[in-house]
């Protein structure tokens, strides 16, 4: 079986009397609209790993998340669909939510693990699987150099250019890949990262190991709300102001985070009156089923 999904992944003008007066364009790349489980970034990531995984004859991946992990979901769906059994470690105690669920349902087997032995994840692959000649190792959030190599690809789908391209980072992986796509393409595209974990600047370190040549680039590390998952009454408020204006659903994790820096920085001043802008969705939209309550009536 060949390891390919046919990308549809549209790239739309998102409409705001703010961009009006700042006299911006700004569109979205929809990349949530991949595939509904294995969406967004988290399909690009795995590509290349999975390939690898295939050529080396696994037929078992292995993987890691919390138990709201978007990438423990995509890698069940990826999985399922591509011929492999999977298996999940869970951080933390044993619990059940929908994200759960959905891996169960697509086959993955969880292990819960104990914050303590989770931290060492090529030990806890050892304890588990070092007998397994069929598993394969695929790191927390899919991040890699491997990753990174897919997601470089989003750019070469690009029909027109962007002055400015933002997305949400968590392990920094689609920031590089993204920026070594900008490279590729000899493109004159100004890379923005919004951190979505609290002092976000130690992501440039992870991110520039990954980068194929040192480029500069933006982090904008004020947009964490408090650190990860974790949330406030104006992004909330945000998120659903966006959601009913433009019928585009976006998670309080990654995406709300994202596009809350894109809107506050253009009300801000911050691009140049003419800009054009490209917000990545990197889909995820399940995370917020893990935050119904957070939004109330
Ligand atoms: C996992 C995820 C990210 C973070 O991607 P990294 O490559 O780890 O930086 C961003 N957005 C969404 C929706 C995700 O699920």
């Amino acid at each position: 079986m060949s390891i390919d999904l046919e990308i549809f992944s549209p790239v739309q003008q998102i409409h705001d009397k703010l961009f009006d007066e700042q006299d911006l364009k700004v569109f979205i790349k929809r990349d949530d609209l991949i595939h509904p489980l294995l969406s967004g970034n988290k399909w690009r990531k795995l590509k290349y790993p999975l390939k690898q995984a295939m050529a080396e004859n696994k037929a078992h991946l292995v993987t890691f998340g919390g138990a709201y992990s978007n990438h423990l979901l995509a890698t069940a769906a990826a999985a399922s669909r591509f011929g492999f059994r999977s298996t999940g470690f869970v951080r933390g105690e044993e619990v059940n939510n929908d994200t759960l669920f959905l891996c169960r349902l697509h086959g993955m087997q969880l292990i819960f693990t104990n914050r303590e032995s989770y931290r060492d994840k090529p030990a806890l692959f050892e304890k588990h699987f070092g007998n397994d000649a069929n598993a394969y190792f695929i790191d927390e959030g899919g991040a890699s150099a491997l990753g990174a190599k897919g997601v470089s690809e989003l750019l070469s789908e690009l029909n027109e250019s962007y002055d400015h391209i933002f997305c949400a980072c968590g392990t920094g992986t689609t920031a590089a890949g993204i920026i070594n796509g900008i490279n590729f393409q000899k493109l004159k595209t100004r890379f923005h990262g919004v951190p979505v974990l609290k002092n976000g600047e130690f992501l440039r370190t992870d991110i520039n190991h990954l980068l194929e040549e040192p480029v500069e680039y933006d982090l904008h590390t004020d947009y964490h709300f408090g650190g990860y998952a974790k949330t406030t009454g104006d992004l909330i408020r945000f998120i659903k102001r966006f959601v009913s204006s433009t019928g585009i659903l976006i998670d309080p994790v990654y995406t709300g985070k994202m596009l809350f820096a894109v809107y506050d920085l253009a009300a801000k001043g911050h691009f140049p009156k003419g800009s054009r802008i490209l917000a990545v969705h990197t889909g995820g939209i399940w995370g917020l089923l893990g935050m119904k309550e957070k939004f109330g009536e």
